[in-house]
């Protein structure tokens, strides 16, 4: 297993950059899609509205992704709260049911308890369980098993992501969590650099395992919160 989350230094000065430019695009983001709402009130033309539609469309993707950068100027203590993950986790996977259905990916939960408290940004995880699942799913063009567990070993959780899919290169693991690193198409690479960050936020650390056409196992690693 290699550890993946490092880097950070590297990324601080870039992340600095795109936070402070993604800041400056929200502001006439907003009043873009304020103002093609209401053009979109009380148009009855059926063209000029299947416009307006892709062009608030188009508008939602650009703030995804502005969302996504205003995460790195957080600062690096964000306001955890003690929070049950399972259920969260649970979410996360059936969000994407509909997702892996169609790309004939069948999904596994194994957890033996009903109850794993962190100390969280419930949100900020599950989007980083999101990033995770969605890349294992997207590893497995042609279907496939995803496996996600959660289990507490010592003082720490750990939820491993485990794919059947096409693998990670040795050459690119290192490259796993650069801004923009991505094989894919339609990718952005900037899902693992924001999870790293996240999880970095929560003290935690990122472990991969890849084997080329067997597939791949994310473990993330979180502290434990003491029970009672
Ligand atoms: P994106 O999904 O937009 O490409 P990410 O930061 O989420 O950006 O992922 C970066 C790259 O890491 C992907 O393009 C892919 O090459 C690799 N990767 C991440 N997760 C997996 C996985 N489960 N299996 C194979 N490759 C992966
Ligand atoms: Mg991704």
């Amino acid at each position: 297993q290699e550890e993946v989350l490092h880097r950070q230094d590297k990324l601080a000065a870039v992340g600095q950059l795109a936070a402070g430019v993604a800041h400056e695009i929200r502001n006439p983001l907003t009043s873009m899609r304020g103002y093609a709402e209401f053009l979109q009130l009380d148009e009855k033309d059926p063209e000029r509205l299947e416009f307006l539609n892709i062009i608030l469309d188009e508008i939602e993707r650009v703030n995804t992704i502005v969302e996504d950068f205003l995460v790195l100027a957080k600062p690096k203590a964000v306001e955890l709260e003690e929070k049950n993950i399972v259920p969260v986790i649970k979410t996360v996977i059936s969000m994407q049911e509909f997702e892996a259905i169609k790309k004939n990916v069948r999904l596994h939960f194994d957890c033996e308890q009903k109850n794993i408290l962190i100390n969280c940004d419930e949100n900020r995880l599950k989007q980083v369980f999101l990033n995770f699942i969605k890349n294992a799913i997207e590893a497995m063009p042609n279907g496939g098993d995803l496996y996600v567990k959660a289990m507490i070993h010592d003082n720490n959780v750990q939820i491993s992501i485990q794919d059947t899919g096409v693998g990670i290169p040795k050459e690119q693991l290192k490259k796993l969590g650069e801004p923009f690193f991505t094989t894919k198409k339609q990718g952005h690479g900037l899902g693992l650099m924001m999870s790293f960050k996240i999880i970095e936020g929560h003290q935690g650390k990122v472990f991969v395992e890849s084997e080329l056409n067997k597939g791949t196992t994310f473990n993330i690693l979180l502290p434990a919160k003491k029970t009672a």
